[in-house]
């Protein structure tokens, strides 16, 4: 099936690559820096305050010749959970990533307790998402839930 992605500029001027749509503008920063967008020597556009019908203002980022793992796509999703990204071959978008919050994730997260051993030793983080409607993520060493606004990524 063709997507008609005529009305969306920015989208069209990609030949090879990934679009991450419907960022919220205030997220926009925390999404180039877990995906390391500054350590890339690609071609990347990044436009953020930037209409948008549904969020007011959002971001946008187009990223030539990068198609994003699993693993890395999980990271979005627990910033910006209702981002869109976009997989562009030929000018065309050819899949739509579905963005899912994972039952578990290793190594992104930080634990906000202080006293957790994943702070104080060079233990990687491991929690579960026990809501991920709320994003409510259990710690599985010091079992700290740590709330939406909480996680903090590594
Ligand atoms: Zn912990």
């Amino acid at each position: 099936m063709k997507t008609n992605i005529n009305h969306e500029l920015v989208v069209q001027a990609l030949k090879n690559g990934t679009v991450i749509d419907h960022i919220p503008s205030d997220k926009l920063f925390q999404v180039v820096s877990i995906l390391a967008l500054h350590t890339m020597p690609n071609q990347i556009t990044i436009g953020n305050n930037l209409e948008s019908k549904k969020l007011g203002i959002k971001g946008i980022i187009k990223i030539s010749d990068v198609f994003f793992t699993p693993k890395e796509v999980n990271k979005i999703a627990l910033i910006a959970p209702n981002a869109k990204i976009n997989i562009i071959k030929n000018y065309e978008v050819i899949k739509k990533v579905e963005l899912v919050i994972p039952d578990e994730i290793k190594d992104t997260l930080q634990c906000i307790n202080p006293m957790c051993i994943t702070n104080k030793e060079h233990v990687p983080t491991h929690f579960y998402f026990i809501d991920k409607k709320k994003r409510l993520a259990k710690c599985h060493y010091c079992e700290r839930i740590c709330k939406d606004e909480d996680l903090m990524l590594k």
